[in-house]
């Protein structure tokens, strides 16, 4: 008998997921099977359910911030027997998944920069993710999981390690003045990060209460950039400075990604 699951399907056209019970992944050889425990609900899993972002078919299953414990694997070779084994001696099997499927070929792959890579697939975007009691995916995608994390606090690193990999790409010293624009769950996490860094935080956004977020989460300056909006954007940098009275920004995370950021 096939062993079924509790699966939330998205349905083409639809806004809403249907709770079903579908057949449990089967593995392929270099992969492991995940009891989900947790998995985050990202913005762009809304823009799923919107149609603005479309997987290659339907039913879909959304999420992609997972995090669980390996149920079974088929290793590909004894590297990968040994970091399971590893794993279950060490975290009891407790995983974050990265969901980057990456080809481990192309030009990006090569250079170890496999979240440009040119052929990747995603869990939760192009393969089934973990709106699901399992998901299966690649031995190699698995992150051990200290025992000291619960699962809850683990599906943060989405947004974590993606700012947390601009802000060391950056490079910033104690002292270092950041600008981070949009307070939303990337900046939240930027503003942490940055402070760790021993950095100063000038916090931006257009709506007062994301700014006071910001304020408790550490950031020394709060700017509302509707009250300083200019058209030409080379003055951005003089107007900054004169609204906060600083003398410098060295470093400027943009977390929103739009024409006028
Ligand atoms: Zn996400
Ligand atoms: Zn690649």
């Amino acid at each position: 008998m096939e062993r079924v699951m509790k699966a939330a399907l998205l349905y083409e056209g639809s806004k809403e997921l249907i709770i079903r019970e579908i057949e449990v992944p089967k593995l392929n050889s270099g992969e492991a099977l995940i009891k989900v425990k947790a998995t985050g609900i990202c913005h762009s899993d809304l823009n799923i359910i919107d149609g603005v972002i479309k997987p290659p078919r339907y039913p879909h299953i959304l999420g992609h911030e997972i995090a669980g414990i390996v149920e079974d694997f088929i290793p590909i070779n004894i590297e990968e027997k040994r970091f399971v084994d590893t794993l279950f001696q060490e975290t009891e099997g407790r995983v974050i998944v990265y969901f980057y499927i990456a080809c481990g070929r192309c030009f990006y792959c090569l250079r170890g920069e496999d979240n440009l890579c040119l052929n990747f697939r995603r869990i939760g975007f192009e393969e089934w993710g973990g709106y699901a009691e399992y998901i299966k995916t690649p031995i190699k995608n698995l992150i051990p999981l200290p025992k000291t994390l619960n699962f809850n606090a683990a599906i943060l690193v989405d947004a974590g390690a993606t700012v947390y990999r601009a802000l060391r790409k950056a490079k910033p010293l104690p002292g270092t003045m950041i600008a981070i624009i949009g307070i939303g769950g990337l900046g939240g996490m930027a503003i942490q990060i940055a402070k760790t860094f021993g950095a100063g935080v000038i916090a931006i956004d257009i709506i007062d209460e994301k700014l006071m977020y910001a304020k408790k989460l550490g950031a020394d300056y709060t700017l509302n950039f509707k009250e300083i909006y200019c058209e030409d954007v080379y003055e951005i940098g003089k107007i900054i400075k004169k609204a906060l009275d600083i003398s410098y920004v060295d470093i400027v995370i943009d977390t929103v990604g739009s024409s006028s950021t």
